[in-house]
């Protein structure tokens, strides 16, 4: 975890729903989040449990039929602060601003320089008819012409230089897309720094020469071009084979030693947030279902669904126990079939009455970083209060539990016990 526990991004009460034909998909709904700078922070969930829409919604790349409903998005850029506040007063609270009271205009700006995303598929995101050398140029070229632009927030907040006849020629020229000499040597130092090898001769190179490792190296190098405050990597590595994740996550780690990068890393993968993260947000149905440091997620979780989580996570020093699959769906999310009850409450095996009412967020015991939406926080699972298993009708459930592969000279040992972050291959710190 960084030393410096300053606040970078504070969401506060986020909804995003969407307006689909079938009805309204509330694929967030009421998140909070606090990122600190210098930070790792992991948001783990399964497919369809809104982390990408997360993302996205802090990316400001929500499209129709989808909306941002409510929320506050506050970003902390003093320079920013005092740019706008003249104008925007409301949506400044000292060096914070909310990213969704300013202009749409002066929020795009932010796009690739305050933020950048990575994205899981690397094929599509790069235009397979330019090199890769002459796509990374011009996402440096653009951030250059922001900070050289006078008028822009991002002039007054970086002090690179880039020549006032550059900037001239990129705005007088812009279909003949104008790339300095500055930014074409940029890029080179910026695949260099992502560890392509021969970068020079690889800048010269389309997507397609480019294997699917490296492609995605060239993206975080896309990131990077404009020193983001914020990176934040979608299942940066689902598309990669296990030796080119290892080596994904060894660079992002890397980066984040040597520049204080701060990561907010989408994932369904439980190891890759042990590996990572400082903080953990276990996001299910559109909610943060739990909270708190990387050791409070993994070795103190109270959330049933948490359980669950790491419960499914292969242990390969015990080989031939069983996998526990959670039973059943993520629900549609569709606010007709929403009812006003724990989310999770059809797959829960503590499911009570008690959780017949939506609950609260409440810190765990004792903690004041660790929270948990769920009614075990603050009382004892009661079997004389439990929901007979049919309560929600018959649960779709996936699969039986599953064997892990046994090796030869290991008996099948006895039930699974509280899965821990060793399970996860974290360190346990
Ligand atoms: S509130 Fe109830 S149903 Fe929901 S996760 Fe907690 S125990 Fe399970």
């Amino acid at each position: 975890m960084s030393e410096s526990t300053e606040a970078l991004l504070r969401v506060e009460g986020l909804s995003t729903r969407f307006f689909t034909e079938q009805g309204q998909v509330n694929a967030v709904s009421d998140l909070d989040l606090r990122i600190d700078r210098g930070d790792v922070y992991g948001i783990v969930g399964e497919s369809g449990s809104g982390k990408s829409v997360t993302a996205r919604s802090i990316m400001d790349l929500i499209e129709s039929p989808g909306e941002i409903t409510s929320g506050e998005i506050w970003y902390r850029n003093g320079e920013l602060a005092a740019a706008v506040e003249d104008d925007h007063g409301h949506a400044v609270d000292g060096s914070f601003v909310d990213l969704l009271e300013i202009p749409e205009r002066v929020r795009r700006s932010l796009r690739g320089t305050s933020f950048s995303m990575i994205f899981q598929d690397p094929e599509s995101s790069f235009n397979p008819s330019l090199t890769v050398g002459e796509q990374l140029a011009e996402a440096v070229e653009v951030q250059r012409r922001a900070s050289a632009n006078p008028r822009s927030t991002r002039a007054r907040t970086r002090s690179e230089e880039y020549s006032l006849g550059s900037f001239v020629l990129s705005t007088m020229l812009p279909s003949k897309r104008y790339v300095s000499e500055e930014s074409r040597e940029r890029a080179i130092s910026l695949l260099e720094l992502v560890g392509i090898p021969d970068p020079v001769e690889r800048a010269d190179e389309y997507p397609h020469e480019y294997s699917g490792g490296m492609l995605q190296r060239a993206m975080i190098a896309q990131a990077l071009a404009g020193e983001p405050d914020l990176l934040i990597a979608d299942e940066p590595t689902t598309a990669l084979d296990v030796t080119i994740q290892a080596q994904i996550l060894d660079l992002l780690d890397e980066l984040k030693r040597e520049t204080g990068m701060t990561i907010l890393l989408i994932t369904h993968n439980l190891g890759v947030i042990a590996r990572m993260c400082d903080r953990v947000g276990v996001m299910y149905a559109g909610e943060i279902v739990e909270r708190g440091t990387l050791a409070d997620v993994f070795d103190d979780h109270v959330h049933p669904y948490t359980h669950g989580l790491l419960g499914s996570i292969p242990d390969v020093e015990r080989a031939g126990g069983r996998l526990e699959p959670i039973p059943g769906n993520v629900p549609s999310l569709l606010d007709r079939e929403m009812g006003d009850r724990c989310r999770f409450a059809d797959r829960c095996p503590k499911a009570m009455e008690d959780c017949l009412s939506h609950p609260p967020e409440v810190d765990a015991e004792g903690s004041d970083h660790h929270a948990v939406r769920c009614v075990l926080a603050e009382r004892s699972y009661d079997e004389s209060r439990a929901l007979p298993d049919d309560y929600f009708g018959e649960p779709d459930r996936p699969a039986e539990a599953v064997d892990e592969p046994q090796s030869d000279d290991e008996p099948l040992p006895a039930e699974r016990t509280q899965p821990t972050l060793e399970d996860a291959g974290g360190d346990g710190s």
